[in-house]
Parts: structure tokens; sequence; C-alpha cells
């Protein structure tokens, strides 16, 4: 590989935001691995931090660690103040109506169980349907398995073609007045497609049916406004857009969510207790029960401050020329096959090798310092629909360079050479 500032000067020239300042915020991208340049493509599982994250989380321990909402001190309140200013950051980056209706949780599986369990157990009822779709990662799954077991409710499933896109039309049959909740991902982390959701969301709409779009994989990537979109719920994770582990968002309609049971009690979700009544607290805090995780909403803020200052549509852009290069890359090497092609793509690149199996192609590319994943990525029944038990996953962020893709075709040259 090449002195790293000279690719990244040259990478600069050809992106529309700026590359090299970006990189260097990322100090974890300075190491070797093996002795070779660290190659990440493993941003789908999660992103690196850039320093400013980093910083605010420790000065967050050395300056305000305090527990929120309930001190009367200097440094409870100072620690409260930069945690709901987080929360009203995180409120204008998706563009909801209310910091009512942005809700601190553990990141997206937890967002997706807190409806399935309180929105799900309210609503859904003997004979009704969940509709969820073939491209699912298991937390969109399992939880409204979990429902429907519970009711005697049926999941039903979109179809999706070969390329991996969902099937509208069948989509459309499945809307029926048994249905109660369309659970769908906005982006797929095993695949890549981008889901049609603006307009899955207004045919569900037509008929009632509130939708919960599992966005954990799109925030990272594109502009997401929740009001444009109409969805009902929106849940994300910190760790997949440049924030901190232990924190995500669910966003939800105000109007639901002041409907909906808490779903944990304890403190912080209360007005008053007494042994023969509680007073639930209002939104958000009626579904933020116990002490958050504090230093990591608030890192989360800072993740959000600096995704503010990047240009999103230049990031597609680039991830998309990224993207389309290495699939054209990898798929001109004899042996190798790309799963997942559809039209509208994210910048994930599942792929299979013939006779070699994924965990292998794994092992012999983190010799030469590049990080992929490999396995079922939380989407079994994707595996199924595609005949194949595991796949190798390259998933790109606005930090990766071209030429890092070249690192990678040289490392599945490799790949065949020693195995094939
Ligand atoms: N949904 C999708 C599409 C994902 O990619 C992931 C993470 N791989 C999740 C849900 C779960 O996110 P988390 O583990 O952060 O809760």
């Amino acid at each position: 590989m090449k002195p790293i500032e000279e690719i990244l000067e040259r990478e600069n020239k050809l992106s529309a935001y700026d590359l090299l300042g970006c990189r260097h915020h990322f100090p974890v991208l300075r190491q070797q691995v093996n002795g070779k340049p660290l190659v990440y493509f493993d941003n789908a599982a999660t992103s690196q931090k850039p320093q400013v994250v980093i910083d605010t989380i420790m000065r967050y321990y050395q300056e305000e660690n305090s527990n929120i909402h309930r001190g009367v001190h200097y440094l409870s309140e100072r620690a409260t103040r930069a945690y709901e200013a987080a929360r009203e950051k995180l409120q204008k980056f998706i563009n909801a109506a209310s910091y009512e209706e942005v809700i601190f949780v553990r990141g997206t599986t937890e967002a997706i169980n807190l409806v399935a369990s309180s929105y799900g157990r309210t609503n859904v009822k003997r004979g009704d349907e969940v509709l969820i779709s073939a491209l699912e990662h298991h937390s969109n799954i399992v939880p409204w398995q979990m429902v429907c077991e519970e009711k005697g409710a049926t999941l039903r499933v979109i179809p999706m073609n070969d390329k991996g896109e969902l099937q509208l039309d069948q989509y459309e049959k499945q809307l029926t007045n048994r249905t109660k909740i369309v659970a769908i991902t906005h982006v797929s982390n095993a695949i890549g497609t981008i889901n049609p959701i603006k307009e899955m969301i207004a045919m569900a709409r037509l008929r009632g049916i509130p939708v919960l779009v599992d966005g954990a994989q799109a925030v990272p990537h594109m502009k997401v406004d929740v009001q444009d979109l109409d969805c009902d719920f929106y849940a994300f994770s910190s760790h997949k857009m440049f924030g901190p582990t232990g924190v995500g968002i669910l966003y939800g309609k105000k109007s639901l969510l002041e409907a909906m049971p808490p779903y944990q009690g304890g403190g912080d979700m209360i007005k008053s207790v007494t042994f023969e009544k509680t007073i639930y607290n209002d939104l958000p805090n009626k579904f933020e029960a116990g002490t958050p995780s504090i230093a990591s909403g608030i890192g989360f803020g800072a993740a959000v401050d600096y995704l503010k200052n990047i240009d999103m549509q230049g990031v597609a852009t680039y991830e998309h020329e990224l993207l389309t290069y290495a699939t054209e890359q990898l798929s001109s090497i004899r042996g190798v096959r790309i799963i997942g092609t559809a039209n509208e793509k994210a910048a994930v690149l599942s792929f299979v090798i013939d006779g070699i199996h994924p965990h292998d192609i794994g092992t012999i590319l983190d010799d030469e310092g590049i990080a992929i994943r490999t396995g079922h990525h939380c989407a079994q029944p994707v595996m199924q629909r595609f005949g194949v038990p595991a796949t190798a996953r390259a998933s790109v962020a606005f930090y990766n360079l071209k030429d890092e893709v070249d690192v990678l075709v040289r490392g599945v040259h490799k790949v065949i050479e020693v195995l094939g």
C-alpha cells in the first residue's frame, strides 16, 4: 500500500467532501494489523469513532459525571443539561416534531423490543397478523415472533426477488384488516438493499396500519426525516453512526407513545408511587426507567454534531462510487458471487467464493490487515433465501478509500490462491 498521505490526497480529489480531513478524525484507523495498515470494512457491524466523540466521553467522566434528572447540585444539573441537549440534537437530526418523541434506549434491538412489548402486546390479538419482510435482522423478527406466539397471532413475511428486492405487489396483498403493524428495515445489513420505505409506509397508511422502520443501517449513510417518511416508529443505534455503544433511539409518534403502556418499571419513569398506585411520568421519561448510559447519550450528541458538519449527500454519492467500484472488481474474479444485487443498494457487499467457507475468507483477509465480517449477519432467513449458510461481507463508511478496495481485491485473489 502506498503512503497513506499520498492516497488520501488522491482520494480527496475524487470525493465531493473533505475526505482527507474526515479520515484524520478517526484515530483507530491509523494502526497496523498483522504488520499491514488496517483496512476497516466492518462498518455495518459497528463504525469507528471520531476523536471528538472520544473526547466528549472522556470530558464527561472528568468534569461532569453525575446522575441525571434527580439531583439539585451543580454536577447533576450539568450532566442533565448535556444529556437533554443530546436528545434535542437527535430530535433535530431526524426532524422529529418534539423531543417527547425521542426515547433513549440501548440500541435498535431494545427500541424494537420496546414497541413489540408495549404496542404489540396491547394491540395484537388472536387471529391478527404482524407483517415483516424477508430482509430483516433477527432483532426485527424475534420480538414479533414472541408477541405472535403469546397472542395467537400470525407473522407474515413480505417476500423478495432473486436480487434481494422486496416484492411490493405481494406486500400490497398482505396488507389486510388483520394486519396490526408493519415492521420493516430501511436498509438490509446482510445484503445492502435500500427498501422504498416511503412508498411502503404510504401503502400501509392508506389502510390505517402503523409502520415501524428499523433504521440501524440507514441513518449513518443517508438523510433521514421521520416526518417526511411519515413512519410511526423509527429505531437506530448510536454505535453504527460514529457514536458510542450502549445507546440508541426509538422515535415514535407522540399520539402512539402516549397511548402505549410503559415498557419497564423503575426510577425516572414515574411521577409518584404508593403501594396502591403509581402515576407514570410524561414522555419521553415514561419509557426510560433507571439510570441510562449517560456518557454514551452525551457522546451520541457529539456524533450527531460531527455528522451535521458532513455533507451527507456527498457521503451517499461517494459510498455509492466505492460500492460500484468494489462490485465491478470483485464480481470479475472467477468463483466470486455477489449476494444481493438490488438496484437500490447501500455500501454493503456480501459475497461468497466457490468451494471456500466465508470464515476462511475472513481469516486470510485478517492476515492482510483487512477487517470484514463473515457469517449469517444475524439474518439467517436471508441466507436461507439465497441458499448459502453464510457470506463474507465488506461494508464501507465515508472514511474508506478506493485504494482500500484494491487491497481487498488483492486479498480475495490471495484467498483463492491459498484455498481455491
Ligand atoms: N437491525 C439492523 C438492520 C442491524 O444491522 C442491526 C445491527 N447489526 C440491528 C438491527 C441491531 O442493532 P443493535 O445490535 O445495535 O441493537
